[in-house]
């Protein structure tokens, strides 16, 4: 898949100081040219010298219930700032931040999902047609952003071997498995269930 670093700058946080590097889909000779006229873009949050190998990584899919207006559905918003945390106590890693509101089928879709749990449909189902394991797709921006970075092989957190499996698919080798479990509060719950039941994550 074509995707170029576009813009890149420093970024305090209450973490720290990172660099944000914003990379977009598409040919850079032909702005708008891979889906409908608009360029995917997605982000890197990079912390020290994180070349190399065994880079402390995290690749993250974006949440705007969660993130953005604090939504106690599922733990991303926990999983992102401890992600970065621990980045920080590190001194150096990379965080990946592909912009695809549930996984890919778009805000709208997601709050029908939800709708549907409300209603007693079956979680698993729902959180299926959310795509709550990344798909191939990911794999591939993520492994092309890591390689763009320069990390060769990265120590990744996570708790979903999905993903351990398919960045090493994509050409990013997994030295080692760093577990990431949050405190996402009892409404979050039957979500991590059956995301531990259901879809092999581990704890
Ligand atoms: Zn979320």
């Amino acid at each position: 898949m074509p995707l170029h670093r576009f813009s890149d700058a420093r970024l305090p946080t209450p973490h720290g100081e990172f660099r944000i590097v914003v990379y977009r889909t598409g040919d850079p000779a032909q702005p708008g040219s891979s889906f409908a006229g608009l360029d995917e873009e997605h982000v890197a949050m990079v912390l020290g010298d994180a070349t190399g190998d065994a880079v402390l990584t995290r690749v993250h899919s974006s949440c705007f219930t969660g993130e953005v207006l604090g939504s106690l559905r599922c733990d991303c918003r926990a999983q992102l700032d401890a992600a970065l945390a621990r980045i920080a106590r590190e001194g150096k890693g990379v965080l990946v931040y592909l912009v695809q509101e549930g996984r890919g089928i778009g805000l709208g879709n997601k709050v029908k999902a939800y709708a549907l749990q409300d209603e007693g449909h079956d979680t698993v189902e729902a959180n299926l047609q959310l795509g709550f394991d990344a798909d191939h797709r990911s794999y591939d921006l993520a492994a092309g952003i890591l390689r763009d970075l320069g990390v060769r092989s990265v120590r990744l957190m996570t708790n979903n071997p999905a993903k351990m499996a398919g960045l090493e698919n994509a050409g990013i080798a997994v030295v080692a498995h760093e577990p990431h479990w949050v405190d996402a509060g009892e409404h979050a719950s039957d979500y991590l269930e059956a995301k531990k039941s259901k879809m092999g994550h581990i704890g």
